[in-house]
């Protein structure tokens, strides 16, 4: 019995392997021999690497591998509980002072990945008659934190202010209203509209939750994301982020009132089920933060490279708004026209995979290609000009 059920699941994947291959949709890992700043080795070659989220460069800048290397003599490699039990080492303390500081809330928590702060925090904040408004294109966390929770969820069109207002009437005044948005989309570098956002929020006592993963660190005056950029505050919104993308470690974060940490240390799963984050990660990521208040100047050049490129696509014959985020999406539609792309600059020395369904709605594949400040000019002139060169575009 036992073995001709697990044939027949062996038929299983081994049918839907077939479908997404035959539909251009079969993804497979490609393995970096080495990485470092803008460059790594894939399969001997050596390329530019035009798609990490390691906007600013601080995945490898020496003062953040001195802080993890000299963490990890101190501490050890593994945090060996999670932080209910044994894992809670003092670095969390400074850590959450800093990010607390840093974006201007009471408090902060941090988990072991952006994933499951989204994750926990949302699933967590159900109480009766909770309905969750998520925008379409917010991130995949979001949406599995919304498929996890016992609250009704509504997803809006995004970016859709008068659509969201007028489902935000509909709310009967027994029913809480909790608003999720990503600060920066991941796939299209686009901003949520935060302040008619905050003005929605208030007006039906709204929660509002941010996601800025890709906001942190790289938007606004000072670098503090999404509330930075707008010059707004609102003490009474929650916001979440990750370590992952600018500030170049690992791990994820909420920051917003101390009640609301509290009662997440006893209700978020991803949190109270999962081991705590090592000393070299949390040490790194202090140092990284560091830096990232320091040095107002890798943003500044991410900024100018930005303009750079963006100008050159958009002579190519490409629409892209101008945006203060280094994350530009080449929509090009079949997924198979966008792997061609890719191939082409692959063959040019550049590293930028296609990006397909499901990450983005069917046709409309594309090139999501970001920027870090180590870029140089003449690297981003040579990625304008291997696009230019693909036959769809100009010249065989
Ligand atoms: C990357 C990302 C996450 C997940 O963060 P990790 O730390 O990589 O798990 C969450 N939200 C958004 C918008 C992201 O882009």
């Amino acid at each position: 019995m036992g073995r001709s059920a697990a044939t027949s699941m062996d038929a299983f994947w081994k049918e839907e392997l077939r479908a997404l291959k035959s539909l251009d949709l079969f993804r497979s890992l490609r393995v970096l021999n080495s990485r470092d700043g803008t460059r790594c080795v894939i399969g001997g070659r050596e390329l530019v690497n035009f798609c990490s989220n390691d906007y600013l460069g601080l995945s490898c800048h020496p003062r953040v591998k001195e802080a993890a290397i000299e963490a990890i003599r101190a501490w050890g490699v593994g945090s060996g509980a999670s932080r209910l039990v044994s894992g809670n080492l003092a670095l969390y303390e400074e850590l959450e002072r800093k990010i607390s500081a840093f974006k201007e809330t009471e408090a902060a928590l941090v988990f072991a990945t952006g994933y499951g702060a989204n994750l926990g925090t949302i699933s967590a904040l159900y109480r009766d008659r909770t309905l969750i408004f998520s925008d379409e294109l917010n991130h995949a966390s979001i949406v599995d934190a919304c498929r996890l929770t016992r609250a009704r969820v509504v997803i809006y069109p995004h970016c859709d202010m008068g659509f969201l207002e007028s489902k935000l009437r509909e709310i009967g005044p027994k029913e809480q209203a909790i608003i999720v948005t990503d600060g920066v989309f991941s796939m299209e570098g686009d901003l949520c509209p935060l302040p008619q956002l905050v003005r929605l929020s208030r007006e039906f006592g709204a929660l509002l939750v941010i996601d800025d993963a890709h906001a942190t660190g790289v938007i606004g005056p000072n670098g503090k994301g999404s509330f930075d950029y707008w010059d707004i505050e609102d003490p009474g919104a929650v916001q979440i982020g990750t370590f992952s993308k600018a500030i170049g470690t690992m791990g994820g974060f909420v920051a917003g009132e101390k009640a609301l940490m509290d009662y997440l240390i006893n209700k978020a799963r991803p949190l109270i089920y999962s081991t705590a984050l090592p000393a070299p990660v949390l040490a790194a990521t202090i140092a990284s933060l560091n830096i990232i208040q320091e040095d107002s100047q890798r943003r500044h050049r991410l900024l100018r490279l930005g303009t750079m490129l963006r100008d050159g696509l958009i002579a190519l014959g490409f629409s892209l708004p101008v945006l203060p985020t280094p994350i530009f999406p080449l929509v090009i539609g079949e997924s198979k026209d966008a792997r061609a792309l890719s191939e082409h600059l692959f063959e040019r020395g550049i590293f930028v995979p296609a990006i397909r369904p499901p990450s983005v709605p069917e046709g409309k594949s594309r090139i999501r290609i970001s920027l870090s400040t180590l870029h140089t000019e003449e690297q981003i002139g040579h990625l304008l000009e291997a696009i230019r060169e693909f036959s769809r575009f100009g010249a065989d």
